[in-house]
């Protein structure tokens, strides 16, 4: 989990949040387990909840730090334009809202218990 398993860019500032969702997802699984709710096979859905989260962030990072090192003034004058739309259309804005906070992968740390 963390970085060992989802390295990136810090574009975004995503890496210690999406860590700590997996800490606190495996904890909440080791749990389960550890009192006999659930047998040790509940613990191979850790991939299944964390790898698209994981998998979204470092495309996130990427993307990111493609829009932030563009080169060649065309290109951010275009970048600019289009952060200038996305920052007035609130449902573009909610959606990066959401994803850069983290909160559009809440989901993982409820299906965990
Ligand atoms: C410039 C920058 C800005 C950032 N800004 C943000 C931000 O705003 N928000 C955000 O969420 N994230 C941000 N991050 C990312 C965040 O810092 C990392 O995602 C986070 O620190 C990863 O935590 P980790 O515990 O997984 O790994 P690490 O912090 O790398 O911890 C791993 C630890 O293991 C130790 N270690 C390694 N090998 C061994 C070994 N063999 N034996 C014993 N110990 C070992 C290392 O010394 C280290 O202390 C930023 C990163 C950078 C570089």
């Amino acid at each position: 989990m963390g970085d060992a398993a989802h390295v990136h860019s810090p574009a975004g500032g995503q890496g210690m949040n999406t860590g700590i969702v997996d800490a606190v997802v495996l904890g909440r699984m080791l749990a389960e387990v550890v009192t006999g709710n659930r047998p040790d096979a509940w613990l191979d859905r850790y991939g299944e909840l964390r790898r698209p989260a994981a998998a979204e962030v470092i495309a996130l990072a990427s993307r990111l730090t493609a829009m932030a090192t563009t080169r060649g003034a065309a290109r951010q004058t275009l970048r600019n334009a289009m952060l200038s739309l996305v920052g007035a259309l609130p449902p573009a804005r909610h959606r990066v809202e959401m994803s850069l906070s983290g909160l559009a992968r809440r989901d993982a740390t409820r299906l965990a218990a």
